[in-house]
């Protein structure tokens, strides 16, 4: 299918981070080059990016954390700038006219730290033997120039060039390994279009594990010597839920997936493009470890592919990685995600209902009840559906939307086609309402079995 990038996806700055970003342009390419020295920290890298204005521009914005910046060149040429406050403002000695493609070359050096904000360090971050990196919602910059927007989709090329003991992760496909004296480069191409704040890089003393014998998926774990044997059995299932997902929300958006389990606790594991990150913390086995895989497998579909146009729409990401775990749950025999889903409703009946799911708000946009509650949107939608129609349209949805980019609106229009009913009432009351509806679940009937797809229950209806 043909990528989406190239569509303009949302109007006008985030309304959550308005200082991120620039809407006048799009990149469909940025090409990064890394030499990082882990001991004494130490970055200096160029990246060119390729791109298309949206209008004239006679300056445009990257966001970039402080680094000293060398040279800034536009169309090859070199170009004034201005860098404070992350904004890297550009001006370059021609204007761009509407429509134009150009390039912008940035070379800069220093010492990458994490962006701060209210969630703690976001981006780049300084292991004790090694970097991570962990940029969501606006930790890109942190260590590239970048259009900070996650409806900016590109494809990817980072080269990374580090002391040769050292293994080195990136998105996408390693396309070669290069060692010279004491240093290796390692070149990844991220060929799907790619948010910047999935964008990640992992340097570490990791062994390579791969978890499957010919799955049709590549999936392979970078983890540290000690620990292969507890992640060799405690990510065992994870081929099996690879299978599952692609059944349930369609293939594979990519075209491998890497877990890195870092050496050291991390607080969550984090998604990246075909990529997610684990803490020493996240082995030990057990449910609450086990959908934290599931949760992060399934970002790789819904918020990974199907990108959210601005961060107001974050429960898409979530609310879905959110069911995608009750629906391993189900799957494998476990409590039903109707179980799940009462469990969360009896969690957030008690907790303080002032969270508008559809626009949280900055403040509450990773606030564990927009997980939870997320969750029941969508087993509202698959009460409201019924079983049959549900899945189809889960399917349709990463598939339609395939390295898109959507709306919550988008949703609602998608949902209703599979259904008779009106469901904007059910929007409304679970979107735009902050007080919490009943729970979308009907008395127990015959044939309602936990992991059956009859459609008993929806075809009831939600409205009665
Ligand atoms: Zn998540």
């Amino acid at each position: 299918m043909k990528p989406k990038h190239a569509q303009p996806a949302a109007p006008g700055p985030d309304p959550y981070f308005p200082n991120s970003g620039d809407h006048r342009y799009r990149v469909h390419r940025y090409e990064i080059a890394l030499d990082y020295r882990p001991g004494p920290n130490r970055l200096a890298a160029s990246a060119r990016l390729s791109a298309v204005a949206d209008t004239a521009l006679s300056e445009f914005a990257l966001d970039l954390a402080e680094f000293r910046i060398g040279r800034v060149l536009v169309d090859g040429k070199a170009a004034r700038y201005t860098h404070r406050g992350g904004k890297l403002r550009i001006r370059p000695a021609k204007a761009l006219t509407a429509g134009a493609a150009f390039t912008a070359e940035v070379h800069y050096t220093g010492n990458p730290r994490p962006v701060r904000s209210p969630w703690g360090g976001l981006g780049w971050e300084e292991l004790t033997e090694g970097a991570l990196v962990a940029s969501q919602p606006v930790g890109a910059p942190s260590w590239f120039p970048c259009n900070d927007r996650p409806a900016d989709k590109a494809t990817y090329q980072v080269a990374i060039t580090t002391p040769s003991p050292f293994t080195v992760l990136s998105g996408g496909r390693l396309l070669t390994r290069t060692t010279r004296a004491s240093s290796t480069t390692w070149v990844y191409e991220q060929s799907a279009p790619t948010s910047p704040y999935l964008v990640t890089v992992s340097i570490g003393n990791y062994r390579p594990v791969p978890l499957a014998d010919r799955p049709a998926v590549p999936q392979t774990g970078y983890v540290p010597e000690r620990l292969v044997g507890d992640f060799a059995r405690d990510f065992a299932r994870q081929p099996a839920m690879m299978t599952y997902f692609s059944e349930v929300f369609g293939p594979y958006p990519f075209g491998e997936y890497a877990v890195v389990v870092a050496d050291e606790e991390l607080d969550v594991p984090v998604e990246a493009q075909g990529v997610a990150t684990f803490g020493t913390n996240h082995l030990g086995g057990g449910w609450e470890r086990e959908r934290l895989i599931a949760h992060e497998l399934a970002h790789q579909w819904f918020g990974n592919s199907v990108s959210i146009a601005d961060w107001r729409h974050i429960w898409l990401n979530e609310g879905f990685a959110k069911y995608a775990e009750w629906l391993w749950s189900e799957h494998t025999g476990g409590p039903a995600a109707a179980v799940h889903a009462a469990a969360a409703h009896r969690l957030l009946a008690g907790l303080p209902q002032d969270l508008r799911l559809g626009d949280p708000g900055r403040r509450l946009m990773f606030d564990d009840r927009l997980y939870q509650r997320g969750g029941l949107v969508v087993h509202a939608l698959r009460r409201a559906l019924g079983d049959d129609a549900f899945f189809a349209m889960l399917r349709d949805w990463a598939g339609v939307n395939r390295h898109g980019v959507v709306a919550t609106a988008d949703l609602l229009a998608h949902a209703s086609r599979y259904t008779t009913a009106p469901l904007g009432p059910l929007f409304e009351a679970w979107l735009e309402q902050p007080e919490l509806p009943p729970l979308p679940e009907l008395p127990a009937l015959p044939g309602d079995e936990p992991s059956g797809r009859s459609g008993v229950l929806g075809r009831l209806g939600w409205f009665r």
